[in-house]
């Protein structure tokens, strides 16, 4: 058989049997995937193969005994000899990496440029008062979810979580006096509760959770996508395959809005108002943001949300004690000003400070944001080599917000508060937030 015949034959059973070919296509792929995670590079040890938890110890309340953890101020003298890794910034991010890393026998060390570890896990006292200035709920912290096995890996199993009311966010449309409330319910009836209260919507608030269905549980081939390697990834992207195959791409949920999808569903702008509450969480207006990461966080909070008992910072206090059983630091006031690289461009070292002291580890983790690490501590040559670079242009800076913190005297159950969030609108706009931003200093103030 001549070769255009057999090419023709081929390109006739494709034509004819697409989703046979595709499926052939992929068992190929997963077979090459479990090849090169079998058979080549080196096994690493596995840092959660032991169960780390441990009975709850009593809270440390006493703020020195804290402060000890939280606030170990930086001082050459203090960095341990003989350093695997340096992280830069101590967020859970950062953290996270840490733990994991002591707990396969790296030596540590992370320099967090703030007075004290934990960044957005970081409590304070003013006045008396304890404020957070980050976290404030998370969600699908049932027993035995993921998030769950592995926060208590992370911390000997010593966070206690409180599980908030079911209606831990309520929606505000309209002037402070007279804003019209809508409150959430988390659980089973969560689209219940929304058609209760816009009975008219039904059907655009049923399309609305398919929607945030699908596109949530396709987020999930993109970590997977994450976790392959590279070059097999860069090899997918090229043959189109995932746009093709994957609902996450294939739907557009990265490409179409928040905004777009909702003016789809409905033309009640007061539902828009409530469907889209929750971009306060992910900080980018429904104009802007794209629908699938509205779905991961709608989906994220849908069955109720959990509070860590005495403060987010008990999330910081406890991973630290957990990187200190493994010789390493985490170091407060190092302001990191530059990753140093040989001339390979691999990352050798940090320069701190104003002292310009320079520490060297065998690998350094940057968890100081894409942007600083990219366009402020590595070398810019060494970052303008990597693929990310040209991302960070394109992708900008999420919005910069001003925190209130207020403190009332008596506790919640005497003042009657509910515990939870109100998302408030103060009219009919959904983009309202980035007008705001978009927005002199003095009059956003004023606002
Ligand atoms: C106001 C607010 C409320 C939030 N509420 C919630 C919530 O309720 N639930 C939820 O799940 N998520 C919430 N989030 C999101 C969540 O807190 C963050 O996504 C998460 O904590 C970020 O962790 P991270 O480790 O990536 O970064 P970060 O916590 O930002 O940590 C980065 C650290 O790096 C340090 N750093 C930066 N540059 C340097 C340098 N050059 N040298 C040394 N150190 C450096 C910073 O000081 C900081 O401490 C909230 C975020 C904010 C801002």
């Amino acid at each position: 058989m001549a070769v255009s015949q057999i090419v023709t034959t081929a390109l006739g059973f494709v034509a004819s049997n697409p989703t046979l070919f595709i499926v052939g296509l992929l068992l190929q792929v997963l077979a090459y995937v479990l090849y090169s995670f079998l058979y080549s590079g080196k096994k690493g040890a596995n840092p959660l193969q032991n169960d780390k938890r441990r009975p709850p110890e009593p809270f440390v309340y006493d703020i020195r005994s804290r402060d000890v953890i939280l606030k170990d101020r930086f001082k050459p003298a203090k960095v341990p000899d003989n350093l695997d890794v340096i992280i830069i910034g101590s967020g859970i991010g950062g953290l996270a990496a840490g733990v994991l890393l002591s707990r396969v026998g790296k030596k540590v060390l992370i320099l967090e440029q703030h007075d004290q570890a934990g960044g957005c896990c970081h409590s304070f006292i003013e006045k008396g008062f304890e404020f957070d200035t980050g976290i404030h709920y998370i969600g699908e912290l049932q027993d035995g979810s993921p998030y769950r096995v592995l926060l208590d890996q992370l911390t000997g199993g010593q966070l206690r979580w409180v599980k908030m009311a079911d209606a831990f966010d309520t929606v505000a449309v309209g002037e402070p006096s007279k804003a019209k409330l809508y409150p959430m319910k988390a659980g089973p009836g969560f689209y219940q509760n929304l058609i209760d209260q816009f009975p008219t919507e039904k059907d655009a608030i049923l399309k609305y959770r398919d929607l945030v269905q699908d596109a949530a549980g396709s987020f999930i081939s993109v970590v997977i996508l994450k976790l392959l390697p590279r070059r097999l990834v860069s090899f997918l992207v090229k043959t189109g395959l995932p746009r093709l195959v994957m609902t996450f791409f294939r739907k557009g949920y990265a490409t179409r809005t928040v905004q777009e999808v909702l003016d789809e569903l409905t033309n009640n702008q007061e539902l828009k108002l409530v469907l889209c509450y929750i971009y306060g969480d992910y900080g980018l207006a429904p104009r802007d943001a794209p629908f699938a990461l509205h779905a991961a966080i709608v989906a994220h909070y849908q069955d109720g949300a959990y509070y860590p008992v005495n403060g987010s910072s008990e999330i910081a206090y406890h991973m630290i004690k957990e990187i200190h059983k493994g010789g390493g630091k985490v170091l407060v006031q190092s302001s990191v000003s530059q990753i140093l690289c040989d001339s390979d461009g691999t990352a050798v070292g940090v320069r701190v400070g104003k002292n310009e002291l320079d520490i060297h580890a065998k690998y350094i983790i940057s968890n100081a944001g894409v942007v600083n690490t990219f366009q402020k501590l590595l070398p810019e040559k060494v970052a303008k080599a990597s693929n990310v670079y040209p991302l960070i242009e394109k992708v900008g800076q999420s919005y910069a917000f001003i925190t209130a913190f207020i403190g009332v005297e008596g506790s919640a159950a005497e003042l009657n508060l509910p515990e939870g969030n109100i998302w408030w609108h103060d009219g009919q706009e959904l983009n309202s937030i980035c007008n705001i931003s978009e927005m002199g200093l003095v009059q956003r103030v004023e606002r």
